[in-house]
């Protein structure tokens, strides 16, 4: 007997055993999963009155709300595909993936609203505009909550193919237009199993919605905190002081979080802070974290950090970096080191290797650099309406990370650049992460970013861009001075600009193309 690997089976399991628990903290509302579920039949319901039938695209643009949680339980379960969008693209983005996935119904949050309506001649496509929450009286809009009061929770319910698409998520696509990722009910079935049998999440749990859910779907939180009937917290914008409110109020045991949000926590002033309550556990991926934040939030506010490492692509999750026994006796500065690596596979992941250009396997010394390849059952069905783009990333069967990376003699990997980052200078290979991993001990950075900028001499040079602590000082020639004490002295950056902050994706990653651009225009001067 087989029943096709879908996470409705959570939504089914987790209505009939907890529904009477609370499923959902959204400011003051707060719902129990019945009310949750019942919220999302509903809309389902609404959804095939407007005409959406299996296979038909919906797409959100919305921040981590109780509405957005709900989309990634009522489009599924109708059988049509769910296109959440990052909010913070600009409105051609938004035209871009709307009319690309062909979404026929497009719900927006209010803020989004007047950047919608902007563009809403393009969007020829959309069948149905919905507002989740009040429209303010703009034209061609339906409100979300009314309709969901008129209509009733009876629906028909598809059958679905674990092979069935559930999501197509757009990449940030940071110089190339965005790519539809296809992911699948076995896909996303298999990240959450995966990451539950590495996070023994419960029933007694509580979840903080610091990371965005359209970012490769809440990394499948969205289903994991279900399937263990814990409770999520709705926090549509993460400020430091909030967090750690909610940390206390709702005694939040888990967060997910890019390093650059980690960084923001561990850097807020006392005034935000107040008293921090140990144990949160925190799983940081998306950007490679530096030791130095690593050892900050489990030094000084005793809470426990785990790295993971995936792609949009890749549901999202390949590998994570495993505790082990002996990592415990480490003291925080050596074990900060260990669990700034990427880490091992995932037991469900698949398998993965690290080859170099002909294909061969790097050897695991910790220092050849070669491209993680992965294959197994997370990885996409392919770019949608691309096969060019698909069959390219799945070369000879396996799928091209994009990232280089080292394998030291643990068998733990290490990323040390996105191969188009790495910077060669004088014939030698310096990791841009390697170096600011350097400057993120000094005590004035708060944050760092190395680029390779062109070089008469040595054909690239790496070159900082550092904003400093609050209130601290530091020259430029200190910080060359301090890299230059603890690398080898050609890895030490050419210049260091100071900078107010980093232009970064609303995924957390910092992006090298603009600070390069600014970078070459600061060097020519
Ligand atoms: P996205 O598809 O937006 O999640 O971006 C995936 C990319 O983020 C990967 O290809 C990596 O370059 C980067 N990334 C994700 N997790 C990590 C990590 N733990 N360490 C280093 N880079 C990471």
């Amino acid at each position: 007997m087989e029943t096709p690997l879908t996470p409705l089976e959570f939504a089914r399991r987790a209505r009939k055993l907890y529904g009477y628990r609370e499923a959902v903290v959204d400011g003051s509302l707060r719902l129990t999963y019945e009310q949750f579920f019942e919220r999302c039949d509903r809309w389902s319901a609404a959804l095939q009155a407007m005409g959406v039938r299996k296979g038909d695209r919906v797409a959100y643009i919305a921040p981590n709300t109780h509405e957005q949680l709900e989309s990634f339980y009522a489009v599924p379960q109708t059988g049509a595909v769910l296109v959440p969008i990052n909010f913070r693209l600009t409105a051609d983005d938004f035209v871009y993936i709307t009319s690309h996935s062909g979404a026929k119904v497009l719900c927006v949050h209010p803020d989004y609203l007047e950047v919608v309506d902007g563009v809403r001649g393009r969007l020829t496509g959309v069948e149905h505009f919905i507002s989740l929450g009040s429209a303010g009286g703009r034209k061609g809009w339906k409100e979300y909550d009314p309709l969901l009061a008129k209509s009733g929770p009876r629906f028909d319910r598809p059958d679905i193919a674990e092979n069935d698409l559930l999501a197509l998520n757009y990449t940030s696509g940071t110089t190339a237009r965005p790519k539809g990722v296809m992911i699948t009910h076995r896909n996303a079935w298999m990240n959450v199993m995966d990451t539950l049998v590495h996070f023994h999440i419960t029933v007694d749990d509580t979840y903080l919605w610091t990371l965005p859910m359209f970012h490769a779907n809440g990394w499948t939180f969205v289903w994991i905190i279900t399937a263990a009937g814990g409770r999520h917290i709705c926090l549509p914008k993460v400020e430091p002081a909030r967090v750690f409110d909610l940390v206390r109020s709702e005694h939040v045991g888990w967060l997910c979080a890019a390093p650059t949000v980690l960084i923001s926590l561990a850097n807020a002033p006392a005034s935000a802070r107040g008293d921090v309550p140990k144990g949160v556990q925190v799983i940081t991926a998306g950007a490679p974290p530096a030791a130095a934040t690593i050892e900050r939030l489990e030094g000084e506010f005793g809470w426990n950090v785990t790295q993971v490492y995936g792609l949009t692509e890749t549901s999202p999750f390949l590998t994570i970096c495993e505790p082990r026994p002996e990592h415990a006796k480490l003291s925080p500065t050596e074990r900060g080191v260990v669990k700034a690596k990427t880490g091992v596979e995932m037991i469900g992941a698949g398998e993965m290797r690290v080859v170099d250009s002909e294909g061969k396997e790097v050897p695991m010394d910790g220092e050849h650099m070669g491209e993680i390849v992965f294959r197994g059952n997370v990885i996409l069905q392919g770019y949608y309406r691309d096969p060019e783009a698909t069959e390219k990333v799945m070369a000879g069967g396996w799928f091209h990370t994009g990232d280089a990376a080292v394998v030291h003699p643990d068998g733990y990997v290490e990323i040390r650049d996105r191969i188009k980052d790495v910077i060669i200078s004088g014939g030698e290979n310096i990791s841009s992460i390697e170096v600011e991993g350097v400057l993120l001990r000094h005590p004035a950075v708060q944050e760092a970013a190395i680029v390779g900028l062109p070089h008469e001499k040595w054909g690239e040079a790496p070159f900082a861009f550092v904003v400093l602590k609050s209130g601290a000082t530091a020259t430029e020639k200190e910080l060359i001075d301090y890299t230059r004490e603890r690398l080898a002295h050609f890895k030490a950056p050419h210049g260091v600009s100071f900078v107010n902050e980093l232009p970064k994706t609303a995924t957390g990653k910092i992006q090298k193309f603009v600070l390069r651009k600014g970078a070459a225009a600061i060097v020519r001067q």
